[in-house]
């Protein structure tokens, strides 16, 4: 299969972990017999630099004719002083918004190798920690109107609108079925439905698409139990769908318990446009040009982009079992170290992952 992939490096250690990544991809697509041609692309500081805008139309352009977009970080404190207008971060909110991104889905996934950082007690995290946040993107209270602040009877006051529409919700639920379809067929709709009208109305939107996908199994949660049942037993979740708000603050829960900030891809998909592909860490300009930073989140992510925006599994799954089998060799970089294993560079770690592929 032949395929084109718009490449977004960045900043910090963008350009590092995407260029490790590139090479697993390329690694894949020797043995599985496809072509992928790259393209890159500016965003972010590095886009600043050279263009004077985070996002560039350029960028737009060659995202929107690709088949999928990968992007490695942006920002760092070089552009943290800018017009909150031009700063790194609004090259990211912008090319969501260009591409019509309406869905996030972040996976978080204890690594058995990597159990010593989970946060979680061992007996809680031995059922396991394998699930998929799906997050809704464009809308709800981020984007509802009316909002605003205004003085009220002599009192600051603020208000916004927590608003979806059905079409929006049979959107993001259809993406929530059809990724438990790849995975364990069990998806859980999170809302506050004892308490807010938008949530009545998602709970029977989400049950009627539920009807279309008869092998998937639906259950549903108020979003604080949730939160709670995320730390008290995760193994009990396969796909949670919910809205921007609450799936904001659930996938950051559900990905920070995994102890391993360096190892977790995201996707965020659209309707026709191609998909966007990122591991869930910033710029880390800390480590940023030594060859320290882990590249596996971004290694994931092209294994997110075959499985999602290619549906390519058996590919997806060769790399998700080369990053396994290069943990369990023992091999590590600065972030997942411990006592008695090998710490390795990121162009290292690169080369183990395609040996291992
Ligand atoms: P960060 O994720 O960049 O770094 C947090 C900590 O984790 C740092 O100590 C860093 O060294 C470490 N870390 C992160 N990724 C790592 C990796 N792959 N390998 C090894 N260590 C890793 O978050 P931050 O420090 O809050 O933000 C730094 C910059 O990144 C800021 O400008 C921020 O706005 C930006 N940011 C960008 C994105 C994005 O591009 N999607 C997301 C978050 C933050």
């Amino acid at each position: 299969m032949k395929k084109h992939i718009c490449v977004m490096p960045g900043d910090g250690i963008g350009p590092e972990i995407v260029e490790e990544a590139l090479r697993v991809l390329n690694a894949a697509a020797k043995k599985f017999g496809h072509e992928f041609s790259t393209e890159e692309a500016l965003i972010g500081g590095s886009a600043i630099d050279a263009t004077g805008t985070p996002l560039p139309e350029a960028t737009v352009e060659a995202c929107k004719k690709a088949d999928a977009v990968l992007l490695g970080a942006v920002g760092g404190p070089k552009w943290d002083t800018l017009d909150p207008a031009i700063r790194p971060e609004k090259g990211l909110l912008g090319i969501r918004k260009a591409l019509g991104l309406f869905a996030n889905l972040r996976p978080a996934t204890l690594f058995p190798e990597l159990a010593g950082a989970c946060l979680l007690r061992p007996d809680i995290v031995g059922k396991g920690l394998d699930l998929i946040v799906v997050r809704e993107l464009t809308g709800g209270i981020y984007f509802g109107k009316p909002a605003g602040t205004e003085v009220r009877d002599g009192k600051r006051t603020g208000w916004n609108t927590m608003i979806y529409n059905e079409d929006e919700i049979a959107r993001i639920a259809h993406v929530a079925f059809q990724a438990a379809q790849k995975r364990r067929n069990k998806v859980c709709s999170v809302d506050k439905a004892n308490v807010l009208d938008v949530s009545r109305v998602w709970r029977e939107v989400v049950i009627e698409v539920s009807r279309q996908y008869p092998d998937v199994e639906l259950s549903h949660l108020y979003v604080d139990n949730a939160a709670m049942q995320l730390v008290r037993d995760p193994s009990q979740f396969d796909v949670i769908v919910t809205g921007n708000l609450f799936g904001d603050i659930l996938s950051d829960e559900a990905s920070v318990i995994t102890g391993s900030i360096g190892m977790l891809p995201s996707a965020s998909l659209g309707s026709a446009q191609p998909g966007l592909f990122e591991p869930i860490h910033g710029s880390a300009p800390d480590i940023a040009g030594q060859g320290k930073a882990n590249p596996l989140a971004t290694i994931l992510s092209i294994a997110m982009m075959l499985r999602h925006a290619f549906d390519m599994s058996i590919e997806a799954d060769a790399i998700e079992n080369a990053v396994h089998k290069t943990l369990q060799a023992g091999f590590r970089t600065g972030d997942i170290m411990e006592a008695g294993k090998t710490l390795l560079s990121t162009r290292e770690m690169g080369d183990k992952v395609i040996a291992s592929l």
